[in-house]
């Protein structure tokens, strides 16, 4: 691994060159959302009931219930508050995932569905009603996971993922070098943008499945862009590997890592930044190595093959070439660079 030597000790690890070389030409960074730029450990923060009948914690049971099954940091989110409740979780007959839209089951012969507006349309479920509601929650920055028992909305968990301390700064940083950036996720637009707006990024691409992320990449890059891509997720794995500098999370997923050119050890997107920078520094420094390297032989080996330099001082001469060459990269572990 390269980043042993260049970014290691800043918690960078950098896979290969050609990370480096492609890396300080990087015009644009994508940036997934859930993980990437939130701490990606979201937390339910309010459960509403329709409908009379069912009071919030029927509603929080039985979307815990389901959720128990799901990998989904939303699932999670929402498993632990039931716990947190004490509520007791029913039997799930026929639990089935659907990717980027939430989760279905079944409780005795009660038809269960929980996930997004999407998958309620899909379903056929009317949420026309619930619309301020979930638009009010979304204006908030938060995902409105919607619960439907027996073909009907009976209520909505609220959940927040807190920002990354030092998402913004990050973004800032970027936008200070002239790189563009934008949002990718597969969480609803309202949310998205509410987001996107606190931390300063104008673009958003929002409700991507997980299988589309890649294609928005290469849509960026069959416009002349080149892409860096952010991301922490087993659904960024094929965007990471598309873009043309895949930068992962290293507190996400295995996959994700494995995909990435460059991995931030510790998930700070203020590294992002870091890493751009020391692309571009690795390159300047390896220019002037070469330059010097040349500079050294031209001028000397012309001035030994006429016998003006002794060849104790030309070996001496070659030797302090090779540590000027050392040094200069040495330099590079000292940089500060944000
Ligand atoms: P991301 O990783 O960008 O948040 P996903 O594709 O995983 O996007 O999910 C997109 C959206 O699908 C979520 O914001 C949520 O609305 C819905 N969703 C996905 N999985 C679940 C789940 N297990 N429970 C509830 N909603 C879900
Ligand atoms: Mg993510």
């Amino acid at each position: 691994m390269v980043g042993t030597g260049v970014g290691a000790r800043r918690g960078i690890l950098i896979k290969d060159g050609e990370a480096l070389e492609r890396g300080r030409k990087i015009d644009v960074v994508v940036l997934d959302k859930t993980g990437t730029l939130t701490e990606g450990r979201p937390a339910v923060t309010d459960v509403i009931a329709f409908n009379g009948g069912v009071g919030s914690d029927e509603v929080l049971r039985i979307a815990a219930s389901l959720e128990r099954f799901s990998e989904h940091p939303l699932g999670q989110a929402i498993l632990r508050a039931a716990n947190e409740r004490n509520i007791a979780l029913a039997g799930v007959d026929d639990f089935e995932n659907v990717a980027g839209k939430g989760v279905r089951g079944r409780i005795g012969n009660a038809p269960l569905i929980v996930g997004n507006i999407r998958l309620m349309r899909e379903d056929g479920i009317s949420i026309n009603d619930a619309m301020p509601q979930i638009e009010a929650r979304e204006a908030h920055a938060e995902t409105a996971v919607l619960v439907a028992s027996n073909r009907e909305l009976i209520g909505i968990v609220s959940v927040a993922d807190a920002l990354k301390s030092d998402a913004k700064a990050a973004i800032e940083a970027l936008h200070a070098e002239g790189i563009a950036t934008a949002m990718i996720t597969g969480d609803n637009a309202k949310t998205a943008r509410a987001i996107a707006d606190q931390i300063g990024i104008a673009e958003v691409f929002a409700e991507v499945l997980p299988q589309d992320k890649a294609e928005q990449v290469r849509e960026l890059q069959g416009r002349g862009r080149r892409v860096a891509f952010v991301g922490d997720g087993i659904n960024d794995a094929p965007a990471l590997a598309q873009a043309d500098l895949g930068i992962a999370i290293g507190t996400g997923t295995d996959i994700a890592i494995e995909a990435g050119n460059i991995v931030l050890v510790k998930g700070s997107p203020l590294k992002i930044i870091e890493a751009l920078r020391l692309s571009r520094l690795t390159f300047r420094t390896i220019k002037q190595n070469l330059f010097w390297a040349f500079f050294y032989n031209i001028a000397a080996i012309p001035l030994a093959a006429l016998g003006f330099l002794n060849p104790m001082i030309a070996a001496g001469a070659m030797a302090i070439s090779s540590v000027s060459v050392v040094g200069n990269s040495l330099r590079i572990r000292r940089q500060k660079l944000v």
